[in-house]
């Protein structure tokens, strides 16, 4: 059965308005807009998206321009979604521009401009357009794109299919603790668990999994469906429903026996392999393990039901200790757990402070002293690197050497005053297309955390890549590489570079390379951390954040972490700050 309900504008959420933002970002630079305008509103939009605040609470308070880079303009615009769910200006130019030509923005390699020609001189309004004009071979009669755009851009549109099906952990986790909520006030309800990959913290996510024990369980799913957040229901019975959010992704809520629930969140959180494993374990013992329980096969042939109310006992039943979702890949924890020598993975609580972040000196919508009090107070850090960008990150506004030492006496001043935390003098230099380094020795050497990163030049082959990357991190004073892939999850692909090749100099050099939290990065990835926990190199794992509200992506990187089965004692950020500062100052 399907049918779909309707659902009732009330006001809009932060993430709503985000995407509204978002969207009049992408219309804008369509349109060939002032670019001030254009990133105004999309660095809106990030930061109402992180807010930790419910926007429509800030409004009833009068406060929406207390929140970062909102002035009046923006404000005017967000009272009226808030109140009316439209604004007119924002209306007019979504007429301007048809929903099939902003996504053409998603395809790699068609920036603004390639988009606005595509679609004021041949008239291409969809990604279908695209296909047939790329078919057809007429773009080739236009100045500036040959053979190899074509090529470009059917990859492109090949590698944007695949992403639409999955969102990113830091899009879906969200939404799934939402839903999650929202469920949990249902009467009746006890519990509420989200599993699946999401439990796993797998980078992307295809659907959510939720488990529920209620009283009624009937009723609960009847709640369910009719929640507002849910966009239609596409199949619903008496103790479990597949329905699709309004943000496109489906979720699926089952409604446990209490009895049942352990049993049935390790069946539902996998992974497949593990799952497979752990069955087989329990044959052996006579023992079928199924998402209703922990049955043993007795003399007659018939099972007995032995336990399946806690998770726990699911592994001990195999005789294994409790493996942490994260790591239920089937990659040899298993056999770990059997000995019970499982790793001991980082946790949120064991991350004392931040190693990269930006102010308003370059790019950040905070100031220092915001940055920090957010770190000390929300965070609850012992540290924060302040690492501004450097000049030739075009339109970053990166500090030149004058600035950076005027920001090095502002920082010892702020930390004169306080007690009990510190600013380290930091900077993100930016990597040269030669691998040179955007800022020279004698300013990097007054820091006490230097950062290198790429962020240009993305298209250098990948011998040419490494070699400049290594150059990079060969200068002493660099002590971290930053998103050292630069891939952007469902965006970009990373660069070609040998990273192997890099984590193995950087063992030599004793350079670290950042896991960056920010949530579309979660660079280095799980398999790369294997690869530095393999070769006994530490981690570091730092938010890149450019606002304050953004010091809260730690936990994507603690999750990815956990992931590559990181350590707390082998991350240099979960130390305390004077071992931390001296292991920055060996080089
Ligand atoms: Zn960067």
């Amino acid at each position: 059965m399907q049918f779909t309900l309707k659902r009732k504008i009330k006001t809009m959420d932060n993430r709503e308005i985000a995407q509204k933002f978002y969207k009049v970002a992408d219309i804008l630079e369509v349109l060939g807009q002032n670019q001030f305008r254009v990133n105004a509103y999309r660095r809106a939009a990030q930061t109402i998206e992180s807010l930790p605040e419910d926007i429509n609470e800030l409004y009833k308070q009068n406060k929406l321009t207390e929140i970062p880079g909102i002035g009046a303009g923006l404000k005017e615009k967000i009272e009226e979604l808030i109140t009316s769910a439209h604004s007119k200006e924002i209306d007019d130019l979504e007429k301007k521009v048809p929903i099939g030509v902003l996504e053409l923005l998603s395809i790699e390699g068609l920036g603004p401009k390639k988009v606005k020609f595509l679609n004021s001189k041949l008239h291409i309004n969809s990604i279908n357009d695209l296909i047939k004009l790329i078919k057809s071979h007429r773009l080739l009669k236009f100045k500036g794109w040959g053979e190899k755009s074509e090529i470009n851009i059917l990859q492109g549109v090949e590698q944007y299919k695949k992403f639409s099906e999955r969102l990113p952990l830091g899009i879906a986790l969200p939404i799934a603790e939402e839903l999650a909520e929202k469920i949990k006030n249902i009467p009746g309800v006890k519990r509420v668990e989200i599993c699946g990959s999401i439990r796993r913290r797998r980078e992307t996510i295809g659907d959510l999994d939720l488990l529920a024990i209620s009283a009624h369980p009937e009723k609960t799913i009847n709640s369910f469906v009719h929640l507002s957040v849910i966009k239609q229901v596409k199949a619903s019975g008496p103790t479990k429903a597949n329905v699709v959010l309004k943000q496109g992704i489906e979720a699926d809520l089952r409604v446990i026996k209490p009895e049942s629930f352990g049993a049935a969140m390790n069946y539902f959180t996998g992974s497949k392999a593990h799952n497979i494993h752990i069955r087989k374990l329990g044959q052996a013992r006579n023992l079928k393990i199924n998402e209703y329980g922990v049955f043993k096969k007795e003399k007659s042939g018939k099972f007995k039901f032995l336990t399946g109310a806690e998770e726990i006992n699911v592994f001990k039943s195999v005789g294994l200790s409790y493996i942490p979702p994260e790591i239920r890949e089937d990659e040899g924890e298993i056999e770990l757990a059997k000995q019970n020598k499982l790793p001991r993975l980082i946790e949120d609580k064991d991350i004392k402070g931040d190693l990269q972040c930006h102010s308003e000196a370059s790019d950040g919508a905070d100031s220092i002293e915001e940055l920090v009090a957010y770190a000390q107070k929300v965070m609850g850090y012992k540290y924060l690197a302040i690492t501004d960008h450097t000049p030739s990150v075009g339109v970053t506004h990166g500090l030149n050497p004058k600035r950076v030492l005027e920001q090095i006496k502002k920082i010892d001043r702020l930390n004169k005053k306080l007690r009990n935390f510190r600013i380290l003098k930091g900077m993100e230099v930016d990597i040269k297309a030669d691998g040179q380094l955007d800022l020279p020795d004698e300013i990097l050497k007054k820091l006490d955390v230097v950062i290198a990163a790429i962020h240009t030049g993305f298209k250098q082959p990948t011998e040419i890549m490494t070699e400049r990357i290594i150059k990079a991190i060969r200068n002493p004073y660099v002590k971290i590489l930053a998103h050292p892939t630069g891939r952007i999850i469902n965006k970009r692909m990373p660069y070609n570079v040998d990273i192997e090749k890099v984590i193995l100099e950087a063992k030599k050099l004793n350079k670290i390379l950042e896991l960056n939290a920010y949530w579309n990065r979660l660079d280095l990835n799980d398999v790369n951390l294997k690869l530095v926990k393999k070769i006994g190199l530490k981690n570091v794992i730092n938010t890149d954040a450019h606002a304050r509200v953004e010091l809260k992506n730690m936990r994507y990187g603690v999750m990815t972490a956990r992931r590559g089965w990181v350590e707390a004692k082998d991350v240099i950020n979960a130390w305390p700050m004077e071992r931390l500062l001296k292991f920055l100052k060996k080089t």
